[in-house]
């Protein structure tokens, strides 16, 4: 199928883009990869009176390293260059691997973190990872800027708290405790589709215990989300199996998994439960040096 008529903005700066939403009135929609809005253009779940083109707006094409080891990434990088990125690799190797999951290479080339973030998509890799790395997204308006906490930007499947004449434009990412160790794990269909479940962990080893830890799930909820149950049936002793099934059944218990035609509550409710085993093991593993082959 062809898309509805629209009138096409090709906006170059920021001011320029949320200047065109506005004047659209809720009727205007952003494109950035297109790899989300097309394919709902094309199947006519979206009939936007205009589409606003950020793609030549270079300013938002960006991976910073910060001086205090983050790193801020503008909204238009594509997903290839964050899965090629040496920053990445270095400051954040839980989202460079998170990235070896995202589709398929024709649409890593396209697709951008910001596309991704807005669309929200439950079982998204890009949304978890912002959650788990307590990121801070940058939003520009009419009125300004504000700034947003990654877990409270997204506000239900395929729904963010972004107003219609907002534009993404920025993702900061806080420093991670040097070093540490991390764990991704994901269950999909076929390699490239969307995951039934994932889980990711970070957590440094001091003492012999484990501390600093994060653990995020997706796909088992409308939103990504941080296991706080989970993490504190970690923090303060070794990793075990004991603590492992604890943090893993905190998981199980924590989550409302939809049912669909790929899988059951109750299968993705197991499911998570063993991505998130998995998972805690490799960042043990890597945090307290023993990783073998997990490195
Ligand atoms: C076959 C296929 C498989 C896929 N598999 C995966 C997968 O495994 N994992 C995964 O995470 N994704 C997957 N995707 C989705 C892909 O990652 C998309 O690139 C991403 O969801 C959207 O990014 P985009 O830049 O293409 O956004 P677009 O499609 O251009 O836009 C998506 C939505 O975000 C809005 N938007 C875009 N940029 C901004 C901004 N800066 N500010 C405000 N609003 C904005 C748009 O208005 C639109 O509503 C898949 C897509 C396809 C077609």
């Amino acid at each position: 199928m062809k898309p509805p008529p629209f009138t096409y903005v090709a906006a170059t700066s920021v001011a320029e883009a949320v200047a065109a939403l506005a004047a659209h009135d809720g009727e205007a929609k952003v494109i950035a990869g297109g790899q989300s809005l097309v394919p709902m253009l094309n199947f006519r779940l979206l009939a936007p009176a205009a589409l606003v083109d950020i793609n030549g707006i270079r300013e938002l094409d960006f991976v910073d390293a910060t001086a205090d080891g983050g790193l801020r990434i503008g909204a238009l990088t594509r997903h290839y260059t964050l899965l090629t990125s040496p920053d990445v690799a270095e400051r954040f190797p839980v989202l460079g691997e998170a990235m070896r999951h995202v589709a398929h290479l024709a649409i890593r080339n396209r697709g951008t973190i910001g596309g991704s973030l807005s669309h929200a998509d439950p079982a998204a890799e890009l949304p978890m990872m912002v959650t788990l790395l307590d990121a801070t997204l940058t939003v520009a308006g009419p009125g300004g800027e504000r700034q947003l906490a990654a877990a409270d930007f997204f506000d239900g499947a395929l729904t963010t708290v972004l107003a219609e004449d907002e534009l993404l434009t920025t993702i900061t990412l806080p420093p991670l405790p040097q070093p540490h160790g991390w764990g991704f794990h994901e269950f999909a269909q076929r390699a490239g589709d969307f995951a039934l479940a994932a889980a990711a962990v970070v957590l440094t080893a001091d003492d012999g215990a484990a501390a600093n830890v994060r653990l995020a799930v997706m796909g088992v909820d409308e939103n990504p989300s941080r296991i706080a149950a989970a993490e504190a049936a970690l923090v303060g002793q070794p990793v075990s199996d004991d603590t492992i099934a604890a943090a893993a059944a905190a998981v199980r218990e924590a989550v409302d998994p939809p049912e669909d035609l790929h899988g059951s509550a109750t299968y993705r409710r197991h499911l998570v439960g063993g991505l998130v085993e998995r998972a805690i093991r490799d960042a043990w593993a890597r945090a307290t040096g023993n990783a073998g082959g997990a490195a």
